[in-house]
Formats: structure tokens, sequence, C-alpha cells
């Protein structure tokens, strides 16, 4: 299971992916963080996003830095999430 996940397929349907911004819910426990304007590429059959490997890895390092912080749900933009990821990391 090595080698590269990035694809013009989409993983659950096989169709057509094409360059977008998607809204992504990540769930962190018992909270929520919705993020908007997400760039992915997004299929054209189904709709999932699939995010390139950096977008995932600023995504995901910003929600390590939110993890302790006390919301339920929070709506943010990517814009937001890349900026304090690259400013704080
Ligand atoms: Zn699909």
């Amino acid at each position: 299971m090595t080698g590269e996940h990035e694809s013009d397929r989409c993983y659950f349907c096989g169709g057509r992916l094409a360059p977008g911004v998607a809204t992504l819910p990540f769930v962190l426990d018992a909270r929520v963080v919705i993020i908007k304007d997400v760039p992915a590429n997004v299929c054209v059959q189904c709709g999932e996003a699939i995010l390139d490997s950096e977008t995932a890895r600023i995504i995901d390092r910003w929600l390590k830095q939110v993890e302790h912080l006390g919301f339920d749900v929070s709506v943010i933009t990517y814009a937001h999430v890349s900026g304090e990821a690259i400013a704080v990391g």
C-alpha cells in the first residue's frame, strides 16, 4: 500500500475529477469544523472532493492546533486555515 493516491479519477465511483472548491466537514472527537472554499478536485459524477496532499497536510496541521479549543462547531474558510497554519506552524 505505497505510492501516490493522487489521480484524475474519483476513489469512490471512478468518475472524472475537475478542479474546484469544496465545503468539507472535519470531525474532532465531539467537535465539528466545517472548512469552506477548500481547493479540491471534485468528482463530476458523485461530487466527492479529493484534496491534494499539500492541502490535506495544511488542514491536518491546523486541526491539530485547534483540537484543544473549546468550540463545538466552527465554520471557517480555507484562506484562514492556510494562513494560520503557515503563521503558527
Ligand atoms: Zn465520484
